[in-house]
């Protein structure tokens, strides 16, 4: 085959590629839904394994978390899928999807629904069970050329991005080590495929905040209020938004209080902070830590903080503006316009670029609104994507990087 048949081949299996998309949507894989984790991977375990390559299935730690009650919990974490093929070749690869979706098993938002001729709307259609259909097919078409012969991929699925990769994260640094690119299979930032340039870096944290339980009727004046400790703290916090550039810290969840007759004596406040560059999450860092300490320690209180940065930004250096710059040529021999531009949300792209490997992170199908029961992909994007990635592969097999 050539690349025009390989682009013929992707357009006849059309309705396979959908097919896939719609069958995995259908299945719950909210991050900590393990059971549909499992059968989402094993569908693709079979899928892959059509491609002629090696798998395994690798473990992940459990991922420890501070409860709403101030305590520490552990939680248990899906598997990554890794497949592989040729790893002597000299052109290595990485490809990057998540089968975790925001959606947990509770959640209404259950089932795929075609919208038209040329839209589904379902949990993860985008974000990212697109995405990975993508890479799949792409590799199928692919694997047809003699140039595959120069390149040797590895694909790494994940089970935890949508909580910031905690578990997989070791996993990826490990294997990415051997690589020199990656692409990551997170959907187009628009309708019009544009894909996430720069990316923020973020970092998370819990304040705990303890007080002393007391009677609200009896002995009101011996408790220590957490609530309400904790509220001039979030209110210094807060303060620190629109005092360094591109930084904002958003207070996103609060607990505290276990019956109305009571002082509360514990308050969880979490936070979302993203930030431009790594000097500002110091400054971040250094400003909580400076609130936190100007607690009185004769009043009763005590305050913790946990947590840090969680994905560090994702910077366009040379090298990965180069690679951007080659997706956008071959882009453009298939009639695509591809531009793209900076991003406020974090994926694993972000790992790879803290190790200064160049990746193109939103080669994903072309859709939005996702995290939301409105999110959708324009169907023909998945055959697109598909031909781009197929043509982008095909590109580094016969010229390198
Ligand atoms: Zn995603």
């Amino acid at each position: 085959m050539n690349l025009s048949e390989c682009q013929q081949f992707l357009l006849n299996n059309q309705a396979d590629i959908f097919a896939l998309t719609e069958k995995l949507v259908a299945i719950n894989s909210g991050t900590f839904h393990l059971a549909g984790l499992q059968k989402v991977c094993e569908i693709l375990q079979q899928e892959f394994s059509a491609l002629g390559c090696e798998q395994s299935i690798m473990p992940v730690a459990p991922f420890e978390i501070i409860n709403d009650k101030g305590q520490t919990d552990e939680l248990e974490l899906g598997s990554v899928l890794r497949c592989w093929k040729r790893a002597e070749a000299s052109i290595q690869v990485l490809l990057i999807g998540h089968m975790d979706t925001v959606f947990p098993h509770d959640h209404k938002f259950q089932q795929p629904k075609k919208i038209g001729g040329d839209i589904l709307n379902g949990p993860g259609a985008a974000d990212m069970k697109g995405g990975i259909a993508i890479m799949l097919w792409a590799l199928k078409a692919f694997e047809q050329l003699p140039e595959a012969k120069n390149l040797g991929w590895e694909v790494l699925l994940t089970s935890d991005e949508e909580i910031g990769s905690p578990g997989s994260e070791e996993i990826i640094r490990q294997i990415a080590k051997k690589h020199k690119i990656g692409f990551v299979f997170e959907p187009a930032m628009d309708d019009k495929g544009t894909l996430a340039g720069q990316r923020k870096g973020s970092a998370k944290y819990a304040l705990v905040m303890h007080g002393k339980a007391a009677h609200a009727g009896r002995h009101f004046a011996e408790g220590r209020n957490a609530i309400c400790k904790m509220a001039e703290y979030i209110n210094k916090i807060d303060a620190l938004n629109g005092r360094r550039e591109g930084v904002t810290i958003n207070v996103g969840m609060i607990h505290g209080g276990e019956a109305l007759n009571i002082v509360p004596d514990c308050c969880v406040c979490r936070l979302d902070i993203r930030f431009p560059t790594k000097e500002d999450a110091e400054w971040v860092n250094t400003n909580l830590n400076t609130i936190i300490k100007n607690l009185e320690p004769e009043s009763g209180y005590k305050i913790e903080l946990h947590g840090g940065i969680e994905r560090s930004p994702k910077l366009l250096d040379e090298n990965t503006l180069r690679l951007y710059n080659l997706v956008q040529e071959v882009g453009s021999t298939l009639g695509q316009n591809l531009t793209w531009q900076p991003s406020g949300g974090c994926c694993d792209g972000n790992i790879l670029s803290a190790m200064g490997i160049p990746n193109v992170d939103t080669l994903g199908a072309r859709g939005g609104k996702i995290h939301s029961e409105h999110e959708y992909i324009i169907i023909p994007s998945l055959v697109e994507r598909a031909n781009l990635l197929c043509a982008i592969l095909s590109h580094l097999s016969l010229h390198g990087f």
